[in-house]
Order: C-alpha cells, then structure tokens, then sequence
C-alpha cells in the first residue's frame, strides 16, 4: 500500500448533484428561461415561446434530472416533458382546467373524495418538477393548503367515514413537504384506527432522489400503516442508478414500490419504449402499476394520444411482456366509482 502523506497532490473532486442537499436543489429547480437554453444548449430561438408558455406554468426541472437530458437534442424525452411550448396557449374545444372535476370532490379543503374506500390529501402545493402535461396544473392549491387546524378537520372526516382505508398524499407532490411536517400527517392518521394504508404518489424520488432521506425512511419504516409508494415514471431514460437505488432501499425497508405513467405523443407512445420501460422498472425493482390515458387538461392537447391508439399500443404489449410487467391501462372518468379498465 503506498502511503498518502499531507503532502501528495489531491486530485480535484468534481462536486456533482448527488452531494447537494434535497431542499437546495428543491428550490434550485425553478429556471429561468435563459437558464435552460443555456444550460441544455437548445436554440435561442426557442426563448421567446419558452417565456410565453412559462407565462402560464412556470418552467421548473432539478438538476439531477436536467443531468439526465441529452444537451442540445429538443427531441430528448425528458426534454420534451419539461420544456415550455407556444402549443400551451393554443386553446382546444374539449380541453378544461380541472378534467377530473376534482372541485366536485372536495368536501373540505386540502382532501379530495372520489373513491369510496379511498381519500387523497393535497400534502403539498408545488413539485420539484413542473411536468408540462399535468393534469394539475391549474389546481387550486392555494385554498387546499393543509394547516394545522385544517388537519384536525380531515382526521375528523376521516372518523366519521369508517369505509375510509387508505390515505394518499398527494399534491403536487407529497415530498415536497418536510420530513417533519410528513411525521406529524402519518401520526394522525395512525390514530384513526380504520386507516391500514398510506399511499404516496410522488415524483420526487425520480426527479431529486436525494428526497428520500434516511428519516423519512424510518418515520415510514415505523409506522403501523402499510406503505404503497406509487412513483410516476413515463420513459426508461429517467431511470438512473440513483433512481435504482432509492427503489431498493425503499423494497428492502418492507415497502411496495409501484409505478404509474402516462401515455404521451411524442414521449412514449411507442411499443418499444413502453416495454424498455417496464424492463427498466423491473430491473430496479418496481411494479409497474398503471398507464394513463391523458386527462384533458387546457395548454396540453398536443400530448394526447386517442384511446384507439392507447389500445393498440397496449395489446402489443401485452404480447411482448409478461403479465406482471404490465401495467392496466386505464382511463380516469369523472363521477365513476374507480378508475375504468381500457
Ligand atoms: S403533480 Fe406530478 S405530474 Fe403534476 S407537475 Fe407535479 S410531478 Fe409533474
């Protein structure tokens, strides 16, 4: 062994994203958009729609997943599911803010209803992405913020409906909140003695993998509810060794990791890459759950791929993979009691 005396030259250490703390790179992820196109060597040109679409949903991606996208390929599809377009203020008949008439559901602020053995917490109100497709994205989270008092309120519905099972954080995304504040969440409803679940539907082990720290491991770890995570994941791209590791640990800790993804033109509409897909989630040790068909929110219509074309993407599927690496495709229906089977 050669011995390193104070003296030996230090070889520079690169200081990458990995290093960085979740909160900073958390509130590191709203770019302007100059940032962007310098940061991804796209053409200037693209500026001036960038910063009209930014307008209407403000341009957010966190350096790991930026780190992810091929520098100056505008066909890149991670690129394709952040980038600001012109498309966005095209108005489209058919196309409305709130698709699934979520406001019909919210019998009181910060909790949404729609399934009967099921609720859905907006946890928090930002992401540490903003996905240009998302059904969300004109969502009231303002006036369905949770505060204290607001909790109190939702653990005594929750009382009062003894059908009520399982709790989904959601939002935005649920991680976007403190382990702290999550702590205080799962602790009321592990004193609703009905409550057997808590789902959590988040992107931001995908998109900031440094989210899932060691204490909220445990917090989750220790608790008596069963925990579902259901991460949303749409290109086997986004899947890096990172992503690959959080998904193991969460697995080895005693937790059911699934994923969810949407079906996007342009992005993964595609036989092959849906069955990369499923290969990749696989390989890291997640389930694939379900594929969306696309919600028809306004500023979106140029992602939506029909359900015919949806259908015939997922029968060839169905014929490449095998039937535990296939998710159910699945439409969302407002008023209807689950999701509906395509
Ligand atoms: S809620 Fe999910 S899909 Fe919507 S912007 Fe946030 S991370 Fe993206």
């Amino acid at each position: 062994m050669i011995p390193v005396s104070s003296s030996s030259v230090q070889l520079p250490t690169q200081k990458t994203s990995a290093d960085t703390p979740w909160q900073q790179l958390f509130s590191e992820s709203l770019l302007t958009p100059e940032q962007l196109v310098q940061r991804l060597a796209l053409p200037e040109t693209l500026l001036t729609e960038i910063k009209q679409a930014n307008e209407l949903f403000q341009l957010r991606v966190p350096e790991p997943y930026l780190d992810r996208i091929k520098k100056g390929d505008i066909n890149d599809p991670l690129l394709k599911q952040v980038l600001p377009l012109g498309l966005e203020a095209v108005q489209t008949p058919g196309y409305v803010t709130d698709p699934l008439q979520e406001k019909d559901s919210n019998p009181i602020p910060g909790l949404v209803h729609k399934y009967k053995s099921r609720v859905l917490l907006i946890t928090a109100g930002a992401c540490a992405i903003n996905c240009r497709y998302c059904f969300r994205r004109h969502f009231e989270y303002q006036g369905n913020a949770i505060s204290s008092e607001r909790l109190e309120q939702i653990s005594s519905y929750l009382m009062q409906h003894p059908e009520i099972n399982e709790v989904i954080l959601s939002g935005g995304d649920p991680l976007a909140t403190s382990d702290y504040r999550l702590q205080k969440i799962v602790s009321k409803l592990e004193s609703t003695p009905h409550i057997k679940r808590l789902r959590i539907h988040t992107r931001l082990p995908v998109v900031i993998p440094q989210r899932v720290t060691e204490q909220l491991v445990s917090l989750l770890k220790g608790s008596r509810l069963k925990t579902v995570w259901v991460l949303h994941i749409n290109h086997p791209q986004e899947i890096d060794d990172q992503v690959t590791r959080v998904s193991r640990n969460l697995k080895d800790n005693g937790m059911l990791v699934l994923n969810q993804s949407v079906i996007l033109r342009g992005i993964n509409d595609n036989m092959t890459i849906l069955a990369a897909l499923s290969e990749a989630l696989s390989e890291a040790d997640i389930l694939p759950y379900y594929l969306h068909t696309f919600d028809p929110v306004t500023g979106a219509a140029h992602f939506n791929v029909s359900d015919q074309e949806a259908i015939k993407l997922w029968q060839a599927l169905q014929a490449e993979l095998p039937g535990f690496l296939l998710p159910k495709l699945v439409r969302e229906i407002p008023g209807k009691p689950s999701k509906t089977l395509l």
